[in-house]
């Protein structure tokens, strides 16, 4: 039985919890891509424009604001940062599974325009741990990661708005967590009903 469509997920989740490490673990699979985002913020070392994301400057992003090519964008910790609507309802139409690596304001808004979504909620085994990662991670200023740090909290307070959550306290084991996720969503009967039964009549 074919599976259509993709599915669009969304891992979301405060700065430095993991979502990048999780989204290249799902990115092994290659029903899966991943939508790069465009941001003003720039380029970090390593970084490569078109991969990470579509770095422009902040007049850029507004034209494509008012052009309307965003799925959702959000400011995040000073900079803008948008999902370019194109290609995620290509690769969708395409049975591919798309995946999200966006803030959690911009989760929601996904949500309010494709309630289909899935929202995955990665979280940190811990704030102390948090910490840890993004001064281990060493990419941002000391000011930055305690913005980032600042944030976290609030942003946990809006896990009643997602459907699923997992902790990032292992990589393979969240990865592995997600995939399950995954695999739960593609048993789902809902919308497909018709379609089974005729499987068999
Ligand atoms: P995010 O995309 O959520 O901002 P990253 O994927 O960049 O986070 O991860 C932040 C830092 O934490 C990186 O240095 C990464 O290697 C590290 N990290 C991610 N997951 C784990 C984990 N399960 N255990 C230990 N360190 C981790
Ligand atoms: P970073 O600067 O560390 O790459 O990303 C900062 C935050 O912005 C992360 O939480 C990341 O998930 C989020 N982000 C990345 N791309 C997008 C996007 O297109 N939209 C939104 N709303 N957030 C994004």
């Amino acid at each position: 039985m074919s599976r259509k469509k993709g599915k669009l997920y969304v891992i979301t989740g405060p700065s430095g919890t993991g979502k990048g490490c999780i989204c290249k673990e799902l990115l092994k699979d290659i029903r899966n891509v991943f939508s790069v985002s465009m941001t003003t913020r720039e380029a970090r070392e390593g970084e490569t424009e078109g991969k990470d994301y579509f770095f422009v400057s902040r007049e850029e992003f507004l034209d494509n604001i008012e052009k309307g090519n965003f799925l959702e964008y959000a400011s995040v910790f000073d900079n803008l940062y948008g999902t370019p609507k194109d290609m995620v309802i290509r690769q969708i139409a395409k049975g591919y599974n798309v995946i999200l690596d966006i803030d959690v304001q911009g989760a929601l808004q996904v949500k309010k325009v494709m309630p289909e979504a899935i929202l995955v909620f990665l979280l940190p085994p811990s704030l102390e741990e948090l910490r840890r990662r993004l001064e281990g991670r060493a990419t941002d200023s000391h000011e930055v990661i305690e913005k980032r740090l600042g944030q976290a909290l609030n942003e946990i307070k809006l896990i009643g708005e997602y459907d699923y959550y997992v902790i990032n306290d292992e990589i393979e084991k969240a990865a592995t967590e997600v995939q399950s996720i995954m695999t739960a969503e593609n048993c789902r009967v809902p919308d497909r009903a018709t379609e089974i039964i005729k499987q068999y009549e």
